[in-house]
């Protein structure tokens, strides 16, 4: 029985995209297919790809403009291309301010019943996030989905807002699946040694580790996919809370997500 996958992608675009935009896109797009490669054999791994616009006269696109067809060997290699292919990853974060609207379908080929695909590298809690410039990637555990507010000076005066976000999970918790962080060693507010791990080259703070609680990391909870649908629940260090920043249990009560 053969394991190839067929992935199916339609795209409705944004109505102000310049023509250089989608020239640039699709040439992107159609370049994946050499220019994403294996992470062990590092050879191109995707089987074919065809592209084309739809010029269906029945009116049920649904106002997809183009669809993608790519095929791959197995499942393994699809989840690579979505979850960690730097080539792939780029791409997408590029493609997304110009797509109002997807469909994307996986198919087997005769294969009319069964369970689908299980989510790559997750479970119940199981999160993964990535840095703005897409080097660094990593899974993070969390036993309950929700951020919990800090509003210390540091916290500020690191990310240059008003507090962050985070979760304070167990160290095994965290696994970094893609480069190598750098680390920026401070001493907290108990005259300890905190470390923040970053992206050396975006600089985005992927999590803190405390000599206080060697057994857990503090993870920035919006850094996770999925981490803007988090409820906030918590707060810390209340006192530093700026004058126009309102308590979180005034925001919950007035209706606020
Ligand atoms: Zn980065
Ligand atoms: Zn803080």
């Amino acid at each position: 029985m053969t394991e190839t996958i067929t992935h199916i992608v339609l795209f409705k675009y944004r109505p102000d995209i310049s023509w250089t935009d989608f020239e640039s896109h699709f040439s992107t797009f159609l370049a994946l297919q050499t220019r994403c490669l294996h992470p062990s054999t590092g050879k191109p791994y995707m089987l074919s790809l065809r592209a084309g616009k739809n010029r269906s006269w029945e009116p049920f696109s649904k106002g997809m403009t183009h669809g993608f067809v790519l095929e791959f060997a197995n499942q393994e290699d699809l989840d690579y291309y979505l979850t960690s292919d730097p080539v792939h990853l780029a791409f997408s974060k590029a493609a997304g301010p110009l797509i109002e609207d997807s469909v994307v379908v996986d198919i087997r080929d005769g294969i009319l019943f069964g369970s689908p695909a299980k989510r790559p590298g997750t479970g119940p809690g199981n999160y993964s996030g990535s840095c703005h410039c897409g080097q660094m990637a990593w899974t993070a555990n969390l036993g309950t989905a929700e951020h919990v507010l800090c509003h210390c000076e540091t916290c500020r005066k690191l990310g240059g807002g008003p507090y962050s976000c985070n979760q304070i999970i167990p160290r095994e918790d965290l696994s970094i699946t893609r480069g190598e962080p750098r680390v920026y060693v401070y001493k907290g507010a108990s005259g300890k040694d905190v470390r923040c791990y970053f992206c050396g080259t975006c600089t985005s703070h992927i999590y803190h580790h405390q000599d206080v609680m060697p057994d857990k990391v503090i993870v920035r909870t919006l850094l996770l996919d999925g981490g803007d649908k988090m409820p906030a629940t918590g707060e810390i260090f209340a006192e530093g809370r700026l004058g126009w920043v309102k308590e979180l249990q005034e925001s919950l009560v007035n209706g606020a997500k």
